[in-house]
């Protein structure tokens, strides 16, 4: 059998963050190499954070859903040559985010104080929002709170 790039890169669209379900690791961004030898590929990754949880559970679900398309061989390999950024979201991952009831991260035009004081809510994309908290449930993520809806919110955090 014989595929490209371009049909991993789908495949791997299958692949969902373990935490965020709405957003797959490509979308994420996460995904930095697809190379491809005969009956072998090889994956290089670069995770959002150092340390983010789900990292073997990633690489192992990768290995599962290129192997079911009858490739023989998948190695992942992870570094950090150049950390990943937030912008490396793609737009229909950011879309997904939102659709999720998850604010984007904002892009780095924002100053950091602007970039978690002012979060637009998912809900109703109003600005009148304040950060509860910078840590939320896992690293990744800060607490607002929309003053319009009266309700808490999580954001994606920014990271540049
Ligand atoms: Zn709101």
């Amino acid at each position: 059998m014989s595929f490209t790039t371009d049909q991993i890169y789908k495949w791997l669209e299958e692949v969902k963050d373990p935490e965020i379900p709405v957003l797959s690791l490509v979308d994420l961004g996460v995904i930095t190499s697809v190379t491809i030898h005969n009956n072998a590929v090889e994956i290089e990754m670069t995770p959002t954070f150092v340390g983010c949880p789900a990292l073997d559970i990633m690489q192992q679900e990768i290995k599962t859903a290129l192997m079911a398309r009858g490739i023989a061989s998948v190695n992942v390999s992870v570094n950090f040559r150049q950390p990943w950024t937030s912008d490396r979201i793609s737009e229909k991952g950011k879309k997904a985010l939102k659709q999720f009831g998850l604010a984007p991260p904002q892009d780095a035009i924002f100053s950091d104080i602007d970039m978690l004081e002012h979060v637009p809510c998912p809900k109703c994309n109003g600005t009148d929002t304040e950060l509860k908290n910078v840590f939320g449930p896992t690293l990744c993520r800060s607490i607002h709170y929309c003053n319009t809806c009266r309700e808490a919110f999580e954001q994606f955090k920014p990271i540049h």
